[in-house]
């Protein structure tokens, strides 16, 4: 049963003409379905309704083609041909119990419109501020623009109800809706009524506002997305500023949804920032106005909820990260089963689902990207069909999934460890500096784990083929993980580079079972390019080691672009006095240091180091897969059916990856391979009826050489 502490948060919130049947609110968030998957992203929200979200919204929504935010995959209610894919999700949401919101955008300077190859708008003559450097600027817009940007949003507005939306969003957040270009003194040099002083840098936002409630006329509620803070002082929005704006337009909307600068400020990792970073920035603004206020802070802990809500800093618990590593956490709260929240580990690995134009994936929730195309479910899984029994060799993020999954199905599973510390790499990697909270990775499947008695865990039971065959398992799945190479090999080097005789080499293993270089200068290597680098390189260096940080690419930890860390990584290695070379290879580690090549010209260098850190890829713990695979004609005896490989021994990836394959095979033992040879559903576009209109192709004219 509920705690009666929380019962705060299961108030109804009234949103103007909606009610919020509860205080937990799924903010717009990205995630790389959209246009291109909508009955994807459809049943996705469904789930995050049925998990008890009042309010579930979409991501932002382009309103018109000159708001086309390509290659990024979003929502488009461009004309009426979208209004059916936008509301397949209101219904879905709905079906769900849900109200279901709408995040209108258009994007201004956000949109480089390379897709419809309209001319980028924006308050003033500026470079497009899309996240890859596009080189196209947009126009100032003249009056007549403001006037046809207002009609846009006004049809959109019209498309959102036909398509059952109860709330409707104005975004003028995040430096990506396009009214906060308008807002901001960094974008915004008017010298009209829509620039200059903060009363005309609004105007625009409140004309919109106005249109919108206009539009909706009762039918949904209007809410406005703002970034409370740009974060550059007098350069761009403060909050003082905001203050005013409330003070001019607070009764406005029905809702106030706060955001934090840019979105690489408002979603920021674990790394980087705790939970309710926000608060600061948004404490106070609330009574400014009479309307609700939502508001984000990667919210997990249902105290820190209730905190938010009493001592009055939001009246709704918004939600991106939380609500998609645990659709079901406003359920698990109001059942009173706290200790079953998958709580978000905040490693934006979801983040890098919008980045990298592919479905939404999450590190916690395996089933987040795949409600529909593969019918998983965060909270329920198909009973197992058949009594056979499983072993799951290795408690790394991918065993530990693979068994609780399993156990969930009812299968009768040993869970075989060759350690004492069950959790594999999570276990190791949560002592870095900056990923304590990956544990929970360990932690909420350790938890799950102990409730399933048909589930047993076996500590230092290192397994090998003769133990297997010898034992009577029907299947085996082989969840061994992987190591660090340290020959080099890597992208830069696909053969092992020379290392001198006596030259130390030490790998990120090494370091995190507590070896340390054996003299004060170290050299990095890091070609891995996600966070091993950097990491490794911080600790060293707060630990008192001189380090040069060397990459063949041209960022530190280049692949966090997609997981908005970059410019945070590089600023920590900066203050943590580590040299940084760019876009240069370790080429071989010599007897006082190692040599390197320029990425580009192949200009060698030498750097002089005691030590140097190899991160560049890892090799699988295959063997035992092998081995077992090579004796198959003793299966029969044995009565194993399959043995099959996951996670990093199959092939090295994420932690996102292995649990996600340790889920797949639990999803998928014993079941027929669906759907041939693309294992999941797919939505193909509908080819249009071709214009009879365009010119028919000229026949080629048979040329005769007789
Ligand atoms: P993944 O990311 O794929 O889950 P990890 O490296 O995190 O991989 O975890 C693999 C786990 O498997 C480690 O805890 C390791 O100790 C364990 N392991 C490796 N070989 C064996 C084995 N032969 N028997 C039992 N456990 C093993
Ligand atoms: Fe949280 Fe990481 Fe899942 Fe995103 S991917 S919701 S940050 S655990």
């Amino acid at each position: 049963m509920r705690d009666p502490r929380y019962d705060i948060l299961f108030e109804p919130v009234k949103i103007g003409p909606v009610t919020a049947r509860n205080r937990f609110f799924q903010v717009p968030h990205c995630n790389g379905m959209g246009y291109r998957d909508p009955s994807g992203e459809a049943y996705m929200r469904r789930v995050k309704a049925e998990g008890g979200w009042a309010v579930v919204c979409t991501e932002q929504v382009e309103i018109h083609p000159t708001s086309d935010i390509g290659p990024f995959i979003e929502l488009r209610l461009w004309d009426d041909q979208d209004i059916p894919a936008v509301a397949r999700i209101a219904e879905k949401i709905h079906e769900g119990g849900a109200l279901a919101g709408i995040e209108l955008a258009h994007n201004g300077l956000n949109s480089p419109n390379l897709i419809s190859r309209e001319t980028p708008l924006g308050p003033q003559n500026l470079p497009v501020v899309s996240w890859n450097y596009d080189p196209v600027q947009a126009r100032e817009m003249t009056k007549a623009d403001i006037a046809d940007m207002r009609f846009w949003h006004r049809e959109a507005v019209r498309r959102s109800i036909t398509a059952g939306y109860d709330i409707v969003y104005v975004y003028a957040g995040h430096a990506i809706g396009g009214l906060h270009h308008f807002l901001s003194r960094r974008y915004n040099n008017r010298s009209d009524e829509y620039g200059g002083s903060l009363e005309n840098r609004v105007r625009l936002l409140r004309e919109i506002l106005e249109d919108t409630r206009e539009e909706a006329d009762g039918k949904a509620a209007v809410a406005c997305r703002i970034s409370v803070d740009e974060l550059l002082g007098d350069e761009g929005i403060t909050r003082a500023e905001i203050e005013d704006v409330i003070g001019m337009l607070g009764e406005h909307p029905d809702l106030w949804d706060f955001v934090l600068g840019s979105w690489e400020d408002d979603s920021v990792t674990s790394r980087f920032g705790p939970e309710a970073e926000q608060e600061p920035y948004v404490r106070g603004l609330k009574q400014l106005t009479t309307k609700p206020v939502v508001g984000v802070g990667r919210f997990t802990s249902p105290d820190m909820m209730v905190h938010q809500v009493k001592s009055g800093v939001l009246d709704l618990i918004g939600a991106a990260r939380p609500s998609i590593a645990d659709p079901f956490l406003p359920r698990k709260i109001e059942t009173g089963d706290l200790e079953d929240i998958r709580e978000c580990i905040g490693c934006n690995i979801c983040v890098s689902g919008d980045f990298t134009m592919s479905p939404i994936r999450c590190t916690q929730n395996p089933t987040m990207g795949e409600e529909f195309r593969r019918g998983w479910h965060p909270e329920r899984i198909r009973p197992k069909s058949s009594d056979s029994t499983v072993l799951v060799v290795g408690a790394g993020p991918a065993g530990l999934e693979a068994a609780r999954s399993l156990g969930n199905r009812g299968y009768s599973v040993s869970l075989a460890e060759a350690t004492r510390n069950l959790g594999g790499r999570v276990a190791r990697e949560s002592q870095l500096p900056g990923l304590s909270a990956w544990i929970r990775v360990v932690d909420y499947r350790l938890q799950q784990l102990e409730k399933l008695s048909n589930v047993d865990i076996f500590r230092q039971s290192e397994m090998t083929a003769d133990d297997i065959i010898e034992n009577d398992f029907q299947h085996v799945v082989v969840a061994t993980g992987s190591s660090w190479r340290r020959d080099g090999v890597g992208r830069w080097h696909t053969r092992p580079i020379d290392v001198a005789e006596g030259a130390e080499v030490l790998s990120p293993d090494d370091i995190m079972a507590g070896q340390r270089p054996r003299g004060p200068k170290v050299v990095v290597f890091d070609d891995d390019h996600y966070y091993m680098g950097s990491v490794v390189a911080e600790l060293l260096a707060k630990e008192g080691l001189d380090v040069t940080l060397i990459t063949p690419a041209a960022h530190v930890s280049q692949w966090t672009t997609n997981t908005l860390e970059v410019a945070r990584v590089r600023k920590r290695v900066i203050r943590a006095g580590v040299t940084v070379l760019t876009n240069t290879a370790v080429t071989a580690v010599t007897p006082d240091g190692v040599r390197t090549a320029c990425a580009f010209t192949g200009d060698e260098s030498t750097v002089t180091a005691d030590s140097i850190v190899l991160i560049t890829a890892r090799l699988p713990h295959d063997s035992l897969y092998h081995e077992l695979q090579a004796r198959q004609s003793e299966w029969a005896a044995a009565d194993l059916k399959s043995v099959r490989g996951i996670g990093d021994a199959w092939a090295p990836s994420t932690i996102a990856a292995a649990v996600w394959s340790g889920h797949r095979y639990a999803e998928e033992l014993d079941e027929p391979q669906p759907l041939g040879p693309v294992p999941y559903l797919r939505e193909v576009a509908e080819l249009a009826e071709e214009p009879v209109t365009y010119l028919p192709i000229t026949p080629v004219q048979p040329v005769s050489n007789y």
